[in-house]
C-alpha cells in the first residue's frame, strides 16, 4: 500500500473538497472572496467532530478546567490591555514592479520582490485587526475590533468563572470560537484565512509552578494530534529563539505539522507569565489577583495557554489522510481519517433493489441515525459505493445480502483495510460504539 503524494496533492485536496462537500470558496457565485470558506455538509461534519474531541479531552473529562463562549465584539479597552492595538502588526511591503504585497518577515532576501525580482517599497507596520464601528454613528468613540484571539474572553472572565465555579488554582478555561486577523498574505487553502476559529486553553498557575505546568501541556497536546490519527513523523515541536517571542511570553513552543507547502505551526504553547490579568488589573483598576485559601497568599496567577486553530487542524487531518491507492487495474482513492472524526461513520448499502433488501437496510439506518451520521446508498454496483465511501472517510460500509435474509447478519468491511466481517443486525450498535470510541 505505497503511498503516492505528489506536488499537487493540494489541488487535489481542493478538488475533492468541493466535489465531496467539505468545503467551498465562500460567495463563490460572485466569483469567490479571497480566505473565506464555507464548510459544506461533511466538513461540518468533520469539523464538529474535531471540536467535540477536543472539548471532550479538555473540558468534560477533566475536574480542572471550565468551558467558556465569550462574545466576539469586546470592550475596545481590551485590546488596549492586551497589547493588540499598539502591536498585532506585521510589516507590509508592496512591490513597485508586479504590485504584489507581502509580508517583510517572510521574505528571504529582504528589499527583493520573490515573484519579479523587482524593488520592494519601504516596510510599514500594518495592525490586523478588524475594525467596525459600534451603533449608528462612524466615530473614534464607537470603534469595536472583531477579536483577534478568543483568549481575552477567558483573561477578562478569570475572576468570574473561578468564583462561580469555585475553582482553586491550578484551573483552566477553554473556549472554541472565532478570531479573525487581517493578513497580508493569506493562502495554503484553510491554512491561513482571515476569519477561522481557534481551540484555545488558558490554564491559571501559581507563579513558580508554570515550568512544570508548561511541560505538561506540551505533552498533552501533541498527544491530541496523535489521537487524531495524524502521521507523528509529521508532527515536531519548535521551540520559540528569543527574537521570535511575543511580547506577553517568557517561553513559546509550536507544534508543527510538515504540510506538503511547508513544516508550519498548528498549535502555539506559551508561558504567558502573568502579563495579561496583570495588564487587565491596570487598564480595568479591578484586582485580578487570587487568594489563595491554604497558604494564605494573594498573587496575580500564571497562565499557560495552549492556542489551536480548528480550520488548520481539519486540513491538517485531510492532507495527512489522503491517500491513492495503486490497485491492479485502477487507483483507488481514500481517506484514511480516524474513526472518531470521519464525518460520516458507516454506509449502509442493499447489495441488490430486490428481496426485501432495501427495506431492512433503511431499518438499519433509522436504528443508527440516532447515534451517528450514516448514510444510505443503493445506486450502482458494491464495489463503486464502497468506494465513494472511502474517498470521503467513511471507515465501514454495512451490506445487506443474501445471507442477511437467512441469519440476520451483515457484512462489515472495513476501509482501511478492506477486510470483510459478519456481525449480527442486532449487534451493529455493540460493534460501532468499540470502533468508534474515543482514544486513551
Ligand atoms: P502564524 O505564525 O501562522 O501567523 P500565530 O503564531 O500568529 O500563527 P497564534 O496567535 O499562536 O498564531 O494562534 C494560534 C493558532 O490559531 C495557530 O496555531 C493557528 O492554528 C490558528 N491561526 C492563527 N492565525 C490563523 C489564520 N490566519 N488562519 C487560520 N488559522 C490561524
Amino acid at each position: 500500500m505505497a503511498k503516492k503524494k505528489n506536488d499537487s496533492i493540494m489541488d487535489k485536496i481542493v478538488s475533492l473538497c468541493k466535489r465531496k462537500g467539505f468545503i467551498f470558496q465562500s460567495s463563490e457565485i460572485y466569483g469567490g472572496i479571497t480566505s473565506c470558506y464555507d464548510y459544506g455538509p461533511l466538513g461540518i461534519e468533520m469539523k464538529k467532530n474535531i471540536k467535540d474531541y477536543w472539548w471532550h479531552i479538555m473540558v468534560r473529562s477533566r475536574s480542572d478546567i471550565e468551558g467558556l463562549d465569550a462574545a466576539i465584539l469586546m470592550h475596545p479597552r481590551v485590546w488596549e490591555a492586551s497589547g493588540h492595538v499598539s502591536t498585532f502588526t506585521d510589516p507590509l511591503v508592496d512591490c513597485k514592479k508586479c504590485k504584489n504585497r507581502f509580508r517583510a518577515d517572510q521574505i528571504e532576501n529582504r528589499g527583493v520582490c520573490p515573484t519579479c525580482g523587482g524593488e520592494l517599497t519601504e516596510e510599514r507596520q500594518f495592525n490586523l485587526m478588524f475594525k467596525t464601528f459600534m451603533g449608528p454613528v462612524e466615530n473614534a468613540a464607537s470603534v469595536v475590533y472583531l477579536r483577534p484571539e478568543t483568549a481575552q474572553g477567558i483573561y477578562v472572565n478569570f475572576l468570574n468563572v473561578q468564583q462561580a465555579m469555585r475553582q482553586k488554582i491550578p484551573f483552566g478555561i477553554a473556549q472554541i470560537g472565532k478570531a479573525f486577523r487581517n493578513e497580508i498574505t493569506p493562502g495554503n487553502f484553510t491554512f491561513r484565512t482571515r476569519e477561522f476559529e481557534q481551540m484555545e486553553m488558558q490554564f491559571f498557575v501559581k507563579p513558580g509552578t508554570d515550568e512544570e505546568w508548561f511541560e505538561y501541556w506540551k505533552e498533552q497536546r501533541m498527544k491530541y494530534y496523535e489521537h487524531l490519527g495524524v502521521d507523528t513523523s509529521k508532527l515536531r515541536f519548535h521551540q520559540h529563539a528569543e527574537n521570535e517571542l511575543a511580547h506577553y511570553a517568557a517561553a513559546a513552543f509550536d507544534i508543527e505539522y510538515e504540510f506538503p507547502f511547508g513544516t508550519l505551526e498548528l498549535e502555539g504553547i506559551h508561558n504567558r507569565t502573568d502579563f495579561d490579568l496583570s495588564q487587565h488589573k491596570e487598564y480595568s483598576g479591578k484586582d485580578q489577583s487570587y487568594f489563595d485559601e491554604a497558604t494564605r497568599e494573594r498573587y496575580i496567577p500564571y497562565i499557560i495557554e495552549t492556542s489551536a486553530g480548528v480550520d488548520r487542524t481539519l486540513l491538517t487531518c485531510l492532507i495527512d489522510a489522503y491517500e491513492e491507492e495503486q490497485l491492479e487495474k485502477d487507483t483507488r482513492v481514500v481517506l484514511h481519517l480516524a474513526p472518531h472524526i470521519a464525518p460520516i461513520k458507516a454506509g449502509v448499502f442493499p447489495l441488490v433493489k430486490k428481496d426485501g433488501m432495501p427495506e431492512i437496510a433503511h431499518k438499519i439506518v433509522s436504528d443508527l441515525q440516532n447515534h451517528y451520521l450514516v448514510f444510505y446508498d443503493q445506486g450502482g454496483a458494491i464495489g463503486r459505493r464502497y468506494r465513494r465511501m472511502d474517498e470521503v472517510g467513511t471507515p465501514f460500509g454495512i451490506t445487506v445480502d443474501t445471507q442477511t435474509l437467512e441469519d440476520q447478519t451483515v457484512t462489515i468491511r472495513e476501509r482501511d483495510s478492506m477486510g470483510q466481517v459478519r456481525v449480527a443486525m442486532d449487534k451493529l450498535r455493540e460493534y460501532l460504539d468499540e470502533k468508534l470510541k474515543y482514544p486513551e
